[in-house]
Parts: C-alpha cells; sequence; structure tokens
C-alpha cells in the first residue's frame, strides 16, 4: 500500500485531516453530525444522574432524615431517570435514523466526484487504483472518512464525560476532614496533589496501553486478506456465472486451496494470522494491562473517597457518586485520548480519499453554446491530430486529418489496437488532443461548453451497459419519458416483436437484480436496446462501435437493410471490423496503427493495392472457406 511509502503526517496535518474530513460530513449532511453528538452527550451524561441522586439518598437515610425528605429524594431519582431515559430513547432513535444515511452519504462523495471528473482521468489507471484502495481500506476496519464521522461523535461523547465527571467529584478534594479527626492528614495539599497524580498517570497510563493495541489494527495491513475474502468468501454464494467453469475444470481445489490462505495465511482472518498473532501476545498484554490499570485506580479512589466518609468529610452515600465520577472521568480522558489516536492512525487512510477528491478539472471548457440548428448543419473537422493516453509513449492516433458532415455515413475500418475507438474517445472529447485540433463549424471543440457539445453525439459503446431498470427508462435513459416514443425506437432497433411478447412492455425490469419479474436479455437483444437509446436521444450525430458484433446474421442483416431508416438525416459513424457491412457507408476511413491509411468507398478501395484490399481479401476468403465446408 502506499501509505506504506509516504512520510507519516504530523499530529498537526493528521488532525487537519480530520477536520477536512469533519467539514465534509458537515457540509453533507449537519444532521447526521447533530444527532450523533446529541447522542453520545446525552449518554456520557445520563449515568451521572442517578448517581447524584442515590448518593443524596443514602446520605439522607444514613443521618436519619426525615421520612418525607427521604421519599421526595426517592420521588426525585425515579422522576429524573425516566425522564432522562425517555429523552435518551428520543436521541439514540434519531441517531439511528441518521445513520442509515451513513453509507448513502459515503458514496455520494465518490459518486458526485467521479461523474464530475474529466473522464480522462477516471479512466486514468492512477484514478482506479485510488479507488480500489479507498474501498480496501474501508473493507478492512472501515478506515477512511466513515470512521472519522464515528469517531468524532465518540470524541464529543468524551469530553461530555469528562465534563459531568469534573463537577460530580470536585467536592471530593474541595470539602475537608473536620479537624480533630485522626484523618485530617488527607487535608493536607500534598496528599491532595499526589492523589491528583495518580489520577493523571493511571489514565494516561491505560489510554497509551489502549492506544498501543489499537495501533496493531492500524499497522496490519489487512486489504489483502479482504480481497481474498471478496473474491473466495462469495465465489459459491454470489459468482454463479463462474459455477460452469469451476465444474468443468474442475478448480474446486485450487479454490479450496485460495480459501485455505484466506482462512490460514498471515493476511487472513483465521487463528494463523498476522492480527491473531498480536492479540494473543503484545496486543492482547496492552489491553489487559490496560484494564489492569484502570481497575487499581478505581480501588485507589475508593479507598481516598472511603477514608474521607470514615473522617467526617462527607456523608457515606457519597462515596459511590465520587468513585463512580472518577471513574467516569477516567473513561472520559481514556477515551478522549483513544479517538485522538484514532483519528491521528485514521488520518493515514484519508490520503487516497482527498488524493481522488483533489484531482482537478483540467479540461478546457469553453462557453460557446452549439447553436440548435434547424438545418442540423454541422461540420466536424480531424485537423492533424495525434493522441498518446496519458502514462503511454506509444501514439495511439498520428495526424490524422478528416473531415465530415451532418447526413454522411463514414465507416472506420482496420485491424485490432489500429486506433478506432481512440478516435471515438477524441471526437466526444472523453479526451482532448495531445497535438492538433478537433474543430466543429470551423471552432475548436473545446471553445464550446462541454454539456452542448456532447448533446451532439449519441454513441453505442462498445462496452455499453444497460441498467437494472425498466427498458422504457433504459431507452429514454430518463426516468420521464415520452413512451410511444420509445416504443417507436425500440421498434426500429428491431426489438419490437420482444417488447410485445413482454407483459410489462417497457415497464419490464431488465435483469433479475432487483425484480423477480424482470427479464434477462441477450448480448444480442442488450445492443438492440441500445441501438434504440441512440435513436431516442435523437442527437445529429451517432456513433455505433461495433454495433452488430453481438448479433446473429439475421438480425445483423435486418439492422443493415434498416440502416438508412434508423440513421436518417444524421450522421453516422460507424465502427466495425466486418468490412462487408460498411459497403453502403458514403466513406470508409481505414486506420492502421494510429494513422488513416486511406479513405474513400468500398468500390474504389477494394481495387486499389492497401490495407483495406488486405483486409477485405482475408476476409472473404474466411467467408469462402465457410461457404465450401457447409455447403
Ligand atoms: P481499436 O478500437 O482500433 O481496437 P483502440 O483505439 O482501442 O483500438 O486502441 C488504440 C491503441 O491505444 C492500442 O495500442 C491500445 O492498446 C491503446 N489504448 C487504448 N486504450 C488505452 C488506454 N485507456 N490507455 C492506454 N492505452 C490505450
Amino acid at each position: 500500500m502506499n501509505k506504506q511509502k509516504e512520510e507519516r503526517l504530523s499530529f498537526r496535518e493528521a488532525m487537519a485531516y480530520s477536520l477536512r474530513g469533519f467539514l465534509l460530513w458537515w457540509k453533507a449532511e449537519p444532521k447526521i453530525i447533530l444527532s450523533g453528538a446529541l447522542q453520545r452527550a446525552v449518554t456520557a451524561l445520563v449515568p451521572y444522574l442517578p448517581l447524584y441522586f442515590t448518593a443524596r439518598l443514602v446520605n439522607a437515610i444514613a443521618a436519619g432524615s426525615d421520612p418525607g425528605e427521604v421519599w421526595q429524594m426517592l420521588a426525585l431519582l425515579l422522576i429524573s431517570t425516566a425522564a432522562v431515559g425517555a429523552v435518551q430513547a428520543a436521541v439514540n432513535c434519531w441517531d439511528k435514523v441518521m445513520r442509515y444515511s451513513q453509507w448513502p452519504i459515503w458514496n455520494r462523495f465518490f459518486f458526485d466526484k467521479l461523474l464530475s471528473m474529466d473522464f480522462c482521468d477516471v479512466d486514468d489507471p492512477g484514478t482506479q487504483d485510488l479507488i480500489n484502495e479507498i474501498g480496501q481500506v474501508s473493507n478492512w476496519a472501515g478506515w477512511g472518512l466513515n470512521r472519522l464521522y464515528a469517531h468524532s461523535a465518540d470524541l464529543i461523547g468524551a469530553v461530555f464525560r469528562i465534563l459531568g465527571a469534573v463537577v460530580l467529584s470536585v467536592s471530593l478534594f474541595t470539602l475537608p476532614v473536620p479537624q480533630g479527626s485522626t484523618l485530617v492528614w488527607l487535608n493536607h495539599p500534598l496528599c491532595l496533589a499526589g492523589m491528583a497524580a495518580l489520577m493523571i498517570l493511571s489514565v494516561l497510563a491505560a489510554s497509551a496501553l489502549a492506544n498501543k493495541a489499537n495501533s496493531y489494527w492500524a499497522n496490519h495491513d489487512g486489504t489483502a486478506g479482504n480481497r481474498l475474502f471478496g473474491f473466495y468468501g462469495f465465489v459459491a454464494m454470489k459468482d454463479r456465472f463462474r459455477g460452469t467453469d469451476i465444474r468443468v475444470y474442475g478448480q474446486d481445489k485450487s479454490i479450496e486451496k485460495g480459501a485455505m490462505e484466506m482462512l490460514d495465511g498471515k493476511d487472513g482472518f483465521g487463528i494463523n494470522s498476522g492480527i491473531a498473532g498480536a492479540a494473543r501476545g503484545p496486543m492482547g498484554i496492552c489491553l489487559g494491562a490496560s484494564a489492569a490499570v484502570s481497575q487499581a485506580f478505581t480501588g485507589v479512589i475508593y479507598l481516598f473517597a472511603g477514608l474521607k466518609a470514615l473522617g467526617g468529610a462527607f456523608g457515606v452515600g457519597s462515596i459511590t457518586q465520587y468513585v463512580g465520577a472518577l471513574a467516569g472521568l477516567a473513561q472520559g480522558i481514556t477515551s478522549l485520548l483513544e479517538n485522538i489516536g484514532d483519528l491521528r492512525a485514521n488520518a493515514e487512510f484519508l490520503r487516497p480519499t482527498y488524493a481522488l477528491l483533489d484531482i482537478p478539472n483540467s479540461m478546457y471548457q469553453g462557453s460557446l453554446t452549439t447553436e440548435k440548428r434547424s438545418d442540423r448543419k454541422y461540420e466536424i473537422e480531424f485537423r492533424d491530430v495525434s493522441f498518446k493516453y496519458p502514462g503511454t509513449e506509444t501514439w495511439a492516433l498520428r495526424h490524422v486529418n478528416m473531415k465530415f458532415r451532418v447526413g454522411e455515413r463514414l465507416a472506420v475500418v482496420g485491424e485490432n489496437g489500429s486506433g478506432k475507438t481512440t478516435f471515438i474517445k477524441l471526437l466526444c472529447r472523453l479526451y482532448d488532443p495531445t497535438e492538433g485540433t478537433i474543430l466543429l463549424n470551423g471552432i475548436d471543440i473545446r471553445k464550446y461548453r462541454y454539456d452542448d457539445y456532447l448533446a451532439l453525439f449519441s454513441v453505442v459503446f462498445q462496452d455499453f451497459r444497460l441498467l437494472a431498470q425498466p427498458l422504457g427508462q433504459n431507452v429514454a435513459a430518463a426516468i420521464d419519458y415520452d413512451r410511444e416514443r420509445a416504443a417507436q425506437c425500440l421498434e426500429k432497433a428491431g426489438f419490437g416483436d420482444r417488447l410485445a411478447s413482454l407483459p410489462k412492455g417497457l415497464d419490464t425490469c431488465l435483469y433479475r437484480d432487483f425484480e423477480d419479474d424482470g427479464v434477462e436479455i441477450s448480448g444480442g437483444e442488450a445492443q438492440k436496446i441500445a441501438l434504440a437509446r441512440v435513436l431516442y436521444q435523437d442527437a445529429p450525430f451517432i456513433v455505433l462501435d461495433e454495433p452488430t458484433a453481438a448479433l446473429d446474421p439475421e438480425a445483423e442483416a435486418e439492422v443493415y437493410t434498416k440502416f438508412n431508416d434508423i440513421v436518417e438525416d444524421k450522421t453516422a459513424i460507424y465502427i466495425s471490423h466486418r468490412l462487408s457491412s460498411c459497403r453502403f457507408c458514403d466513406e470508409i476511413a481505414v486506420f492502421d496503427h494510429g494513422q488513416v491509411v486511406q479513405q474513400g468507398i468500398h468500390d474504389t478501395l477494394v481495387e486499389k493495392e492497401g490495407k483495406y484490399q488486405t483486409l477485405w481479401e482475408a476476409q472473404a476468403q474466411y467467408y469462402q472457406k465457410r461457404r465450401s465446408k457447409y455447403p
């Protein structure tokens, strides 16, 4: 993990990291902070109330007070305890409800960032590493923003616990043993200072030991074990698609081996794991010693308060008050120090979160609007465009020059890795060219408003994805949509018969992730729906990256026959491996090693010696062979 290579944060930096995270939560939803703080404060203060009244009651009984006064005291104890109990229940309830929003808010931090980032940065392997790291540390022990949320509330609780304890225990030191008692030496400032010092030392020692124990969790990198668990823990339960491979290839033995490693490996979760070893050894010793110091401290307070009561400084009932309050004080201070220690440790795990949130949007965004032209006259030109993917040294595109107008059908062909998809990514401004310019109606596309420019394109990417939502919403890419138009687009894309067979029509959910009556669709059907989505958008440019790759030959032929109807007056940019499917295009651009090596129509290109002819002949030969094999 990166954090091991980076210099450890100073205490100040760690607190600044924590404060930033705290403010993120506050900005996202102040109520989640308020409810947490209130719940911890009330929980911290509630035990002090019965402690105080019980002490008064026992003192009154021990002093032989008037029964009326005792009853009054008892009533007060019962009423106040009931009232405070009711308040605590209400606050607990609020806190619990607000905690349900913790994960959606956490998710939102990253969802918003990833959607607003420049696509080239989302696509960057470094960003994917950060996302993985954030997920791993969060899954491992809740490190990161989530832990910060919980611990800042606990910190507030600790402060209230300390304040309540101070109020209730201050008189232990100020009430003197009356003169004449043999225990009057307890009033001596040295005795009081000694007690205070003992108290501070034992609290510090208990906290330091507890922090030391916790540090084993922070230093133990459990992310590798978690990754193993993420895979092997669910391979049988969730990953039903692997089932066939596992059976056919007898992979159960290697899966079992991996699962055992998950359980018994050093980074795993079993009894031989590093963290279990620490728990049996130094971590366990530290925790035990911390508890022992706390208990010893309670004994000393009992002794001190008991002796003062014996000497007549206060009633015997007050002993429980002082012991309870000082035990609360010790717990409060321990919890405060523990939580500060935890914030310190957690700050290291906030690094990937902030590294992601701080990625700037560096793509230039202009302010020109793309005129909504009624004549739909748009012309796009690639002028000497070259491109390298960030962090790579090879040119994915080199000196590409091309022009196309609305209404034209452009086919982009070439072997795998020749730069076709990269060309589309640049066209849709998912990346900016490394060299050269792309122009829309003569103006650099960077000068247009990004959303405006993007709205000119409808794309079916090769690796498109549909959502497990109703069919109609998938087609319209919206929740509210024109049902008639969605149905027409599906019809045009060749999905009409299937739509008619669906009992819930456009409201049928795709896939069964969320609905039992959802439909599982084939790759070909998904491609038709994606095609319908393109048509629904009605953008002037439509881009189809291998649009028929998953279709059976019949459906493919149907799409080609209907291609003109589908595309209408729009510009179609059409990427395909199958040259036979490009014949109907007005222009064919042949890509090779990132360059446009040939351009023209099929009939001319096929006659000319060159890449197109080579590709064409290779494919034609394949078809001929197939034909002769299957007459
Ligand atoms: P095609 O669509 O013709 O198969 P691509 O445009 O996908 O080709 O790829 C062109 C070149 O760019 C290839 O060498 C490929 O390895 C490289 N490439 C594609 N995507 C990335 C990426 N995200 N990062 C780095 N290199 C990439």
